[in-house]
């Protein structure tokens, strides 16, 4: 069991964390780690309700901008050592992915993105057809054009993350307090002061915005106009199965992708183009329906003919945070001061967050920032410094 808390809010904090995603979490037990005490994280349903319990939990390094490479490859040294840091099982299995292509015109970009992932310390290999079938032997390759491969890609459960670092953070001192909504935000000369909840005022001079899909709006309640909008993207999993598909599959031709979980299900989705963009996500909810049922399996069985036999246990929906180039949000603001946000993190968030929170846990202790958060600060889009990457998928 986690212990949770069930009583009144205490009066004061040194800090207040919104949000008990991975975000969150992990940057609640990064502040503890480094000292901070008195840490309060409000979440408004449950551990994980957010994106990071819908999510697919895959973890890969497979991108075409250095930066998305070099911090994707500090977030899998981070999953590496993260069972043995939390004292928590958080099923990291690094199967690989296999980013497969059915155009020929991807070819250049799959070359020289491997080349620089290479560079940047990344074993990527490219791949023709025939070699994928090593990797995936029931893979239908006769439309597909070419592949990469990296082995120390992999995926990991995302409530186990959730509950591993909650753990963490009650080993450290931090209260987490779930049914907990945080309702305004007291500012004081441009200063934060406190923060109000459903279960009473908390005294603060620091509040971390780890709202996920909700960021947008608490950032409304202090000002700061962020320029994320949401995604609605469905998921699946099937019955559970032995063992028999070792990587996450992902096609960057259509954004499908499919791995098999340590339990054995088949977890898997797909993007849908005809998705709009909303401000929040109560302006579509969570539905999950059959168009993407329909959708998924028809590609599934088409790219891994062996699926056919499996049968689908459960759908569901959730929300992509994302930003105007599908990077993080990470840092603070200059009014008012003891605001932070990390946020925005589009389908890559459960990937990069363990490694968000150890950054930002530094700026909110030391006051010092570093290239990460600076490349990564809201001032970005006001100056036009957008990076995209080509291989935003799903
Ligand atoms: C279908 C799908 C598949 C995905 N697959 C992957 C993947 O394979 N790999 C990957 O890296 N990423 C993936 N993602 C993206 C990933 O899930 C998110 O980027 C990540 O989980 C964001 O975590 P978070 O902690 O920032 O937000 P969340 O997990 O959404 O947590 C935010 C929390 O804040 C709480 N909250 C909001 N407002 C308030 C308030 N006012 N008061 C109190 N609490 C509040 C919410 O209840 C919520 O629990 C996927 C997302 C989806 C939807």
């Amino acid at each position: 069991m986690i212990p949770l808390h069930n009583e009144p809010v205490p009066a004061s904090a040194d800090a207040v964390v919104v949000g008990a995603g991975v975000n969150g979490l992990a940057a609640a037990y990064e502040l503890a780690r480094r000292g901070m005490c008195n840490i309060v994280v409000v979440e408004k349903n449950y551990l994980g309700s957010g994106s990071t319990g819908r999510c697919g939990g895959g973890i890969r390094q497979q991108w075409t901008t250095e930066e998305n490479i070099r911090l994707a490859k500090e977030s899998v040294d981070l999953y590496e050592n993260m069972a043995t840091e939390l004292g928590y099982q958080v099923f990291f299995r690094q199967g690989g992915y296999l980013m497969i292509t059915e155009r020929e015109e991807d070819l250049p970009a799959l070359r020289n993105a491997t080349a620089l992932q290479n560079r940047c310390g990344v074993a990527t290999e490219f791949l023709t057809p025939r070699d994928c079938l090593e990797i995936v032997p029931d893979l239908n390759i006769s439309e597909l054009k070419g592949a990469t491969f990296c082995p120390t890609d992999g995926t990991a459960y995302p409530f186990a993350v959730v509950w591993g670092y909650a753990r963490a953070c009650h080993r450290h001192g931090v209260k987490i307090f779930i049914r907990t909504t945080l309702t305004g935000v007291e500012i004081t000369a441009g200063r934060v002061t406190g923060v109000t909840t459903d279960r009473g005022r908390i005294a603060t001079p620091v509040l971390v915005n780890c709202a996920g899909p909700w960021a947008r709006s608490l950032a409304g309640m202090v000002g700061v106009d962020l320029p994320n909008r949401q995604e609605r993207h469905e998921i699946m999993v099937s019955e559970s199965l032995k063992p028999f598909l070792d990587p996450m599959v992902i096609s960057i031709t259509n954004g499908i992708y499919f791995s098999q979980s340590m339990r054995g299900e088949i977890v898997g989705g797909i993007g849908d183009p005809t998705e709009p963009k909303w401000d929040r996500p109560e302006q579509f909810g969570f539905h999950s329906g059959l168009r993407f049922a329909v959708r998924f399996a028809r590609e599934l069985t088409r790219l891994y003919p062996r699926a056919a036999q499996v049968r689908m246990m459960r759908q569901w929906a959730g929300a992509y945070d994302v930003t105007p180039d599908h990077r993080p949000i990470l840092g603070g603001v200059a009014d008012p001061t003891g605001y932070y946000h990390i946020c925005g993190f589009s389908g890559h968030g459960f990937m990069l967050g363990p490694m968000a929170g150890r950054h930002m846990a530094r700026l909110i202790t030391t006051g010092e920032s570093d290239p990460l958060i600076t490349s990564l600060s809201l001032d970005r889009f006001a100056a036009g410094d957008l990076q995209a990457d080509a291989f935003v998928v799903g």
